[in-house]
C-alpha cells in the first residue's frame, strides 16, 4: 500500500469544525493538511501549514491553487467546484520545476469528483440509489421557469399533504428544506427557497432517524476493497438540524442496527472515492429501513467516534482511506454507550456559556465529559461546539445521567 511520507501535503477543501477535528486527527499522527477556507477558519487555527491558501472551495483558482501544492485532494464539505475538480482529476494542474520548466501535477482526489457531483444534488442523488435498488422517499422533480404553484399543485396531487418541498443543492442543517402542509405554505415555501432548482419528496412518517458512518477503501485504479461501517447511531432532529446523538439506539433491537450498517455498505458500495462518508436514514413503523442522504465525509453523527472509538475515529479514518493506509478489520467502541449533543448558538452570543461551564464542572470527576468548541463565533442556530458523554451502562442510564446537560441545551433554543 501507499505509505504517507512525512512531506505528504493532504489538500482539504474547507475548513470549518469537520475540517478542525479532521487536522486535530492528522497532528499527533504528524500528517499535513493544506486547507482551502478564509484565513481565520475553525481548521486553519488548530494547524500550521505553508501551503494553507486563502479563498473559497467554490473559487477554481483557489482550488487550483490548492492543487498545485497538494499531493492528495479530499474535502469536508460537498458543496465545492467539481467542473475544476474533474479538470483536475483528468488533465492535472500545471506546477513549476526549478529548472524553469513545468509538468502537469495530477493529486488523486478523494472522493471521485462523479461521486461529489451526484451527492451535490439531492433529487439525482436518490434516483440513482433507487435504481440501484436501494429504498428512498418517493420524490418528483419541479422544472426550473416552470410555474411554480402550478406545480406545487400536481406535487399535491400525486403526495397529498404534508410534502417536503427541497433545495436540490447547497442546503444543509435543513436550510434547504421547506414541510408544505396546506395551500397556505405555497408562497411561503417558494419565498423560501426562491433562487434554486426545487424537488418535492413525500413526507415519510419516520419513527426515528439513523445514521451509519462507512470508511470506503479502493485501489489506486479505484477498485473497492473494502466499506467498514462503524456502529448505528440515532440522531434527533430538531427543526431539521441534528441536536443529538445516540449509541447505540434508543430502543432499537440489535438485527435493525444491524440491517442499517448493511444498507449503508450496500449505498456506500455505489459510489466512488475513498474516505468515510454518511449515510442518514429513516426508521419506518414497520422497523424498516429508508435512506435520506449521503454525505461524502466526516459528519456530525460520527463525532462520538473520538472518544468511543479510540481505535480510529471517523476522522483518522479519513486520513487513512485517502492516504490508502491499513485500516482495522472492524470498527468497535470501547464503551458501551456515548451521546453527543451539539452546541448550538442561542439568542445572545453568551447563550451556551452555562451548557460549557457545566462540561468543564465535569473535569476530574467519574463522568466521561469532552468539551469541543470550534473557534467559531456564535450565532442563533449555528454548529459552534460539541459535547460528548460516554458511560459503561445503558444508553437509557447515560441519558438519565445526563438531565442537566439535556436541560441546558433545551433552554439555549428557547
Ligand atoms: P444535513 O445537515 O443533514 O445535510 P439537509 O439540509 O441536507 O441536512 P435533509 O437531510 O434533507 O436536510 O433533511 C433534514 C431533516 O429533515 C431530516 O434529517 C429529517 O428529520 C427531515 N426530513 C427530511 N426529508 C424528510 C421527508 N421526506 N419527510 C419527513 N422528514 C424529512
Ligand atoms: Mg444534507
Ligand atoms: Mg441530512
Amino acid at each position: 500500500m501507499a505509505g504517507a511520507s512525512s512531506s505528504t501535503i493532504i489538500g482539504l477543501l474547507g475548513g470549518g469544525q469537520l475540517g478542525r477535528m479532521l487536522c486535530e486527527a492528522a497532528n499527533p499522527l504528524g500528517m499535513e493538511i493544506a486547507v482551502l477556507d478564509t484565513k481565520d477558519c475553525p481548521a486553519k487555527q488548530v494547524h500550521q501549514s505553508q501551503h494553507h491558501v486563502t479563498g473559497s472551495f467554490k473559487d477554481p483558482m483557489a482550488i487550483r491553487e490548492l492543487a498545485a501544492h497538494s499531493d492528495y485532494l479530499t474535502v469536508e464539505i460537498e458543496h465545492v467546484d467539481t467542473e475544476v475538480l474533474e479538470d483536475v482529476a483528468k488533465n492535472g494542474v500545471e506546477i513549476g520545476l526549478p529548472d524553469g520548466t513545468t509538468k502537469m501535477h495530477r493529486p488523486p482526489i478523494h472522493p471521485s469528483y462523479e461521486t461529489l457531483r451526484l451527492i451535490q444534488d439531492k433529487y439525482l442523488q436518490k434516483e440513482h440509489f433507487s435504481k440501484s435498488g436501494l429504498p428512498v422517499a418517493k420524490q418528483v422533480s419541479i422544472q426550473d421557469g416552470d410555474d411554480s404553484i402550478a406545480s406545487l399543485k400536481t406535487v399535491l396531487s400525486t403526495f397529498g399533504f404534508p410534502f417536503m418541498l427541497k433545495a436540490r443543492k447547497g442546503s444543509y442543517d435543513g436550510r434547504g428544506n421547506y414541510k408544505v402542509a396546506s395551500e397556505q405554505d405555497f408562497e411561503p415555501a417558494l419565498e423560501a427557497l426562491k433562487g434554486t432548482s426545487l424537488y418535492a419528496e413525500k413526507w415519510v412518517l419516520f419513527k426515528m432517524e439513523l445514521a451509519v458512518m462507512v470508511v470506503r477503501t479502493e485501489d489506486d485504479e479505484g477498485n473497492l476493497r473494502r466499506c467498514i461501517a462503524y456502529p448505528a447511531v440515532e440522531t434527533v432532529h430538531e427543526d431539521s438540524i441534528c441536536t443529538k446523538v445516540y449509541m447505540p439506539p434508543r430502543g432499537v433491537s440489535q438485527a435493525t442496527c444491524e440491517k442499517a450498517r448493511e444498507l449503508a455498505t450496500a449505498v456506500i458500495s455505489t459510489l466512488s472515492g475513498r474516505g468515510v462518508y454518511a449515510v442518514e436514514m429513516f426508521v419506518l413503523a414497520d422497523g424498516s429501513l429508508m435512506v435520506n442522504e449521503v454525505a461524502p465525509r466526516p459528519h456530525n453523527s460520527g463525532h462520538y467516534t473520538i472518544e468511543a472509538v479510540p481505535q480510529m475515529s471517523q476522522y483518522q479514518a479519513q486520513l487513512h482511506a485517502v492516504l490508502d493506509l491499513d485500516m482495522p478489520e472492524k470498527l468497535v467502541p470501547k464503551v458501551k454507550s456515548a451521546l453527543m449533543l451539539n452546541i448550538l448558538g442561542g439568542a445572545s452570543p453568551s447563550s451556551h456559556h452555562k451548557l460549557v461551564r457545566l462540561a468543564r464542572s465535569t473535569f476530574g470527576t467519574d463522568t466521561a465529559c469532552y468539551l469541543h468548541l470550534y473557534g467559531k463565533e456564535s450565532k442563533p442556530g449555528r454548529k459552534i461546539g460539541h459535547i460528548t458523554i460516554t458511560g459503561d451502562g445503558s444508553i437509557d442510564e447515560l441519558q438519565q445521567k445526563s438531565q442537566p446537560f439535556f436541560q441546558l441545551v433545551d433552554e439555549i433554543r428557547q
